[in-house]
């Protein structure tokens, strides 16, 4: 089958490689039709992780059943499923507790939990951005579709609940967003817009998105969101102006260790800052961008030991309290896959390109230079 193979920073290529097969008898075989290139695969694409030359990569997956273990009851072959990022057993201590984002089983370096398809230190697992996909697990991992899914602009917003919606949604949750709040958004990437579209389902009543992307600000603005230009205004001045001096209620970040500033100087701190700063007293922050133990090339030394300057006395000081991790996907999938069912949710709106497999490599090359007009790639390896 066709994958898309990293072959170290900044060069992926679609190569041939030995078809997955059922290695226990509760995994399946899943025919990707639909997969996406995420913000998280960029960090690899850098080389900003150990991320191994020949593995692939893809997180985002759904497709089709197309060979079932003697193991699986429930999903069967032909189903159309869509995958969490996350791979869970289902039966440790995490998982027993609804956080499958930090599954014990299926990570097999003592010191980590957690684990996802193609991605760095979350486990060995092959990528998604491929021909065929191995699912361990599947009865616990695979959630199933209708048969509208077998229709390929569907599979459009269904996709985005591998990953991206419901990551969103969680970063609300850890912020604690409830109706009629103020919520700020800090990064207008697919992560950043789901986290606002979220904000917006559950009923707040001002949500604002800063970035510095015009593209992006824009696609925020069309679905009720008020874009901030940092590039412009001072976000933290330009918050605290619309709420009497107060701050928003609530915050996300939504960027991650390689947060920069407009001119492009990374700053692993200057999000996490300007949320402690836009935030009210006694404000909540739910932090989903991806942040790292060691980034050894990172700008400066700190952040090469993965440490931020964090401006805890502040954050102290105004009894914030701060939530943050990987997204436990299947907390959330059943209920956003029921708000996409009933026409209530449409996440495809943060699709800019729709390209074979083939075209992957140029894919990530334009939107690793967040070049504009490139929001979300989806990729469809098979039909
Ligand atoms: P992306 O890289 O496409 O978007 C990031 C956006 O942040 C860009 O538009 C960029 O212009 C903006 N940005 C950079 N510095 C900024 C700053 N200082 N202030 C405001 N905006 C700034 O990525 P994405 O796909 O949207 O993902 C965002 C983050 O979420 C990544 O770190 C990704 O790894 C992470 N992620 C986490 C989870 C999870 O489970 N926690 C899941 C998916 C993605
Ligand atoms: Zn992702």
């Amino acid at each position: 089958m066709k994958a898309v193979i990293y072959n170290g920073p900044r060069d992926v290529s679609v190569e041939n490689v030995p078809d997955p097969k059922i290695e226990k008898p509760t995994d399946v075989i899943v025919k990707i039709t639909t997969t996406n290139i995420c913000g998280s695969d960029l960090h690899m694409y850098e080389g900003r992780t150990d991320f191994e030359t020949g593995r692939s990569f893809g997180h985002e997956n759904l497709g089709e059943v197309v060979e079932v273990g003697e193991g699986v009851d429930k999903v069967k072959k032909g189903d159309m499923v869509v995958m969490p990022f996350n791979i869970a057993c289902g039966f440790c201590k995490n998982c027993e507790r609804g956080l499958t984002n930090y599954c014990l089983t299926m990570q097999p370096e003592k010191e980590f939990a957690g684990a996802a398809y193609g991605f760095a230190d979350m486990g060995p697992y092959q990528g998604g951005q491929a021909e065929l996909l191995r699912v361990p697990y599947a009865d616990f991992n695979c959630l199933r579709l209708g048969e509208d899914a077998r229709d390929s602009k569907k599979q459009n917003d269904y996709v985005m609940l591998a990953d991206i919606f419901p990551t969103g949604y969680h970063a609300t949750e850890l912020a604690n967003v409830k109706l009629g709040d103020q919520t700020v958004i800090y990064g207008a990437g697919p992560v950043g817009l789901m986290a606002a579209y979220s904000a917006i389902l559950k009923g707040a009543s001002r949500v604002w998105v800063v970035d510095r992307q015009a593209d992006r600000l824009k696609l925020a603005e069309s679905i009720g969101a008020i874009p901030v230009d940092d590039s412009k205004v001072d976000p933290v001045e330009f918050i605290k102006s619309e709420t009497l001096g107060l701050g928003a209620d609530n915050g996300c970040e939504c960027v991650g260790y390689q947060a920069h500033d407009p001119t492009g100087k990374e700053n692993m701190n200057v999000t996490l800052n300007q949320l402690v700063q836009s935030v009210r007293f006694t404000g909540a922050i739910g932090v989903v961008g991806v942040f790292v133990p060691e980034d050894p090339n990172a700008e400066d030394e700190l952040s090469k030991q993965g440490k931020a300057a964090f401006d805890f006395g502040m954050f102290w000081f105004k009894g914030q309290t701060m939530g943050s991790g990987q997204c436990p996907v299947k907390k959330y999938n059943r209920q956003l896959r029921d708000l996409i069912v009933a026409g209530k949710a449409k996440p495809s709106f943060v699709i800019s390109h729709e390209l074979s497999l083939e075209q992957a490599p140029e894919a990530y090359d334009h939107f690793d230079k967040r070049d504009a007009g490139w929001t979300k790639v989806v990729l469809k390896p098979s039909k």
